[in-house]
This record gives C-alpha cells, structure tokens and sequence, in this order.
C-alpha cells in the first residue's frame, strides 16, 4: 500500500506535498519522495528511505522549487525494500519530463513488463508503476489528459496515479475504485491525496473523489475531466474502512470513524459478550470500532491497552526477539483495569495471529479473567492482489485453522467475527459496489497468472515487492 499527495498552482508546492505525506505517512513507512516541478519546467526528485520526517532536509527541501509537486510513501513487505523502488518515478522523455507515484497493484504487471522488454525498454526498478512510465512515454494523444488515457489502456488491477507531464498534472483513478483518491482546493490551486486528511493538514478543501475510470488534468488551461476508461464493475476496497485508512479521513464519499463505529455497533449485534464488564481496543486501529461496540453493547470502554508510539515497524525483527516480546515492546496491559475482569477485545482484523496471540496472553498476565476476542471484520481467508500486502494463504490462519482450533491457538475463551454482510452494511454507498475478495475468496478479475512473480513488479528474480 501507498500514499500519494499532488500539488498544482500553489508555490513551494514541495513544502506543501511534505506536510501531505506526514498525514499518509500510515499507508506507507518505508521510503518517501518527492518530484517538484519549477516555473522554468526543470523537475528535481528528492527520495529516501524510511519515514518523511528522516527523508528530506533543508538543502533538499530548498531545491525543490515550484508550483507542481506530487509525492509519495511506500509500503511493501515482500523482498528488498530499496531505494531504486522508492517514488516518485522521475524519467525524462522526449526533451521533457514524466514523473508518476502509484498507490494499488497491477495484475498484468508480468505481461506489461515482458511486452515492453520485448521491444527494447530497459527497466531501472522492479516496480510495476515503472512500466505505466515506458507505456506513458511511449502513447501519443492530443492533450496530456489524451496521451495517459492511451498508456492506460491495457494496465489492469488497481491504480491511483499522480502523474506530471510536461507542466500537466493528471490524476488517474482505475475504473474498478479499488484505492481512495480525492482532490480539493487551496487557493486558485489543486491538490490531490489518497485520504482526505492530507487536505487538512495543507488548509484545503475537499472537492471531491477523483471517480473510477476518470482522469482529471490541471494546467496553465484550467481543469478537465474526462472519463477516459471503460466503465467497469466497482470494487471499492472494504479493508481501507476497516483497517487502512485513517478515522479522520473521508474515503469512497463516507466517514472512516463513522463506518468503523457502525463495524463495532454490527459486531456487538452478532457476537454479543454477555456479562463482560470492560470493552478495550487494540490501539490504534481499532479503537473507532471498539467505541461502535461499547457504545451498542452498553459495556464499559476502558483504554486497557497503552500503545508505544515511538516503535518503528521494524525495531524488532521477528528473528531477533520471541512472539512476546514483540508485543510487549509495542503494547502493555493496563493491570488496574484487567485485574479480574472478563474482558472484550477488539480487533479490526487478524492476519497471521501472532499479535493477537501474544495480546492475549499479555491480557491474561495481566489479571484478565475470561477474555472474550472480537474482530471487527471477517476471517481473512484470501491473498489480496489489488495492492495490501496480505501473506499467502498458507500464513493466513484463518485460512488454516477450524474455529475451534482458533480459540485454542490464540487463547481465548470465544471468538467472534464480523459477517462479510455485517461488514458491508457498514460502508459508505452501496454494498455490492465493494471487494471483498480477501474475506470471501471471490476475486472480482481474473487473478495473476504469476503471483509470484508480481510481487516483484513483473521481473525476475524476485527481489522486491511493490504495493
Ligand atoms: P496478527 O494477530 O494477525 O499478527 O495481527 C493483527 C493486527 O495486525 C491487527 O491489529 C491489525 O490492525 C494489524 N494489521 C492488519 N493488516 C495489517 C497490515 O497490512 N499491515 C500491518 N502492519 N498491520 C496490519
Ligand atoms: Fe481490499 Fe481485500 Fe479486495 Fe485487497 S482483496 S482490495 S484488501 S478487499
Ligand atoms: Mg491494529
């Protein structure tokens, strides 16, 4: 997963995307760049790895000059994480210049990238964004809006696309939804953010989402639409309500803190707690949920569960230290509050268990006498190509284990998780417009012929993984 924030007509556009990519800072950890574009049409490209506070300095920030800059935080989990996968993309091209971030995945990735090697192009990452650059370098078309409409014809899975072309910037959304993509105003300019929350940090208005299948340009002429691509089933991804966007985020039209308060008021409805005496949530992520449950349940809220904000995703290795550990470094049970008590837990999702097993027996030293787990989605039962870096299924537990034999592994005395119906119900808009291929196992495309092989972008060997 991704975030990615784009600036048109505002000066010191770079210092704005920066303050963007601090609020998307939580769909992407490992590198951060920015491409910033001057009145002259010179672009720059700073990028690093790791958070956006360590990526850019006063030097590099100083550089960047201009009123057009797009910029974006990576999240991969599989492979090398490096810096030649960072983004932006910067290529120049035809005496001018393409820069491009991509949040989602594609999943022709191997067939788009063997096309292009077939007919000479030379690929400088392992990323599938790379190969929309080659297809974008390649298209013709009258207007930019035109030529990205052209290289997109052909690329499926799921795509939000920041892309400046020669004083243009597109924003381009795949027809299918999968990923959030919104735009607002700042002054007479534009900005565009995965979430709604990177707006509010740089004083803009949201507009509105950018649409399925439409490609939005901003330039010296003013703004245009154009619903470039093919009208497609709309597969709105459920897990970014549940799980990855931001609560004070707006995203597919709907509150994020509102559909997760009503996932926590539906999972009361379906697996009640009788005679629990506290509800807690698993910080941070769950806690909107957790309120929606306690808030329909009538049972106490309590913050049970004090979490340690200065952890890095990767202070601890899972070779380095055991389960518990791990755990603990990130989280510790209030005692006064579990002492005794039969307790509710909720969580927005469980992938591999190994959290929520060590969470348990955390709550359980801590004095918890009955501990009741309830999930605020369905079992993950299915990989996601569609760009959340869910493990294979043989890592998903839930896709390994009987109910019962879950209630033994993670240590509880029941287990409760959200219908995929419940969950739906929850969301914005309508139901059916919404994949929930991880939950159900119903892929709404034709799945990767080369899993595998995706992960790394389409190129062999595998070394990296893109999301
Ligand atoms: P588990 O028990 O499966 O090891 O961990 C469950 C926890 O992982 C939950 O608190 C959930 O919020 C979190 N989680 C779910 N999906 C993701 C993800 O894609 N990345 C990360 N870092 N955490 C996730
Ligand atoms: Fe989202 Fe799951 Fe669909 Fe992936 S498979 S897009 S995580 S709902
Ligand atoms: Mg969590």
């Amino acid at each position: 997963m991704c975030g990615i924030f784009g600036v048109y007509g505002v000066q010191d556009a770079a210092a704005l995307t920066q303050l963007g990519l601090y609020s998307l800072q939580h769909r992407g950890q490992e590198s951060a760049g920015i491409v910033a574009v001057d009145d002259t049409g010179q672009a720059r490209a700073s990028r690093a790895m790791g958070l956006v506070s360590e990526g850019f300095g006063d030097d590099e920030m100083a550089l960047l000059r201009g009123p057009i800059a797009i910029g974006h935080t990576r999240y991969s989990t599989a492979g090398a994480s490096a810096i030649e996968n960072a983004q932006p993309i910067l290529a120049r091209v035809r005496r001018t210049h393409i820069a491009l971030a991509h949040n989602g995945n594609l999943t022709n990735a191997v067939e788009l990238r063997r096309d292009l090697e077939d007919q000479g192009a030379i690929f400088s990452s392992t990323m599938d964004s790379e190969a929309i650059v080659h297809r974008i370098a390649r298209a013709e078309g009258r207007s930019p809006e035109e030529r990205v409409a052209n290289a997109l014809r052909g690329v499926e899975g799921a795509y939000c696309l920041l892309v400046v072309l020669d004083g243009t910037v597109l924003a381009a959304r795949d027809p299918h939804g999968w990923r959030p993509l919104v735009m607002g105003r700042l002054g007479d300019g534009w900005v565009f953010a995965s979430e709604s929350c990177a707006l509010d940090i740089v004083g803009a208005t949201l507009d509105r989402e950018v649409q399925p299948g439409e490609i939005v340009a901003v330039d010296a002429l003013g703004m245009r639409s154009m619903q470039a691509l093919p009208a497609a089933p709309i597969n709105r991804c459920v897990f970014e309500h549940v799980y990855f966007a931001r609560p004070d985020s707006t995203v597919f039209g709907g509150s994020v803190d509102r559909s997760r308060r009503a996932l926590g008021r539906q999972l009361a409805q379906e697996c009640p707690a009788d005679g629990a005496d506290i509800v807690f949530a698993v910080p941070d992520s769950s806690n909107s949920a957790a309120l929606g449950y306690a808030e329909a349940s009538g049972i106490a809220y309590e913050l049970a569960l004090i979490r340690n904000h200065y952890i890095g995703r990767t202070f601890i290795q899972p070779t380095q230290a055991g389960r518990i550990a791990k755990v603990k470094v990130k989280y510790n049970p209030v005692r006064e509050l579990l002492e005794g008590k039969r307790v509710v837990m909720v969580d927005d999702s469980i992938v591999r268990g190994t959290t929520t097993r060590g969470l348990v027996s955390l709550v359980r030293a801590a004095g918890a006498r009955e501990v009741h787990m309830r999930v605020s989605s369905a079992p993950i039962i299915s990989p996601c190509y569609y760009g959340i870096d869910t493990p294979r299924r043989e890592e998903l537990i839930a896709a390994q284990m009987t109910h019962e034999e879950l209630v033994r592994h993670l240590g509880v005395d029941s287990l409760g998780y959200l219908s995929i119906d419940g969950m739906l119900s929850a969301m914005p808009k309508e139901p059916d417009g919404y994949c929930h291929a991880c939950f159900s196992g119903r892929y709404p495309t034709d799945i990767p012929s080369e899993p595998e092989l995706l992960r790394a972008g389409g190129a062999a060997p595998a070394t990296a993984g893109m999301s």
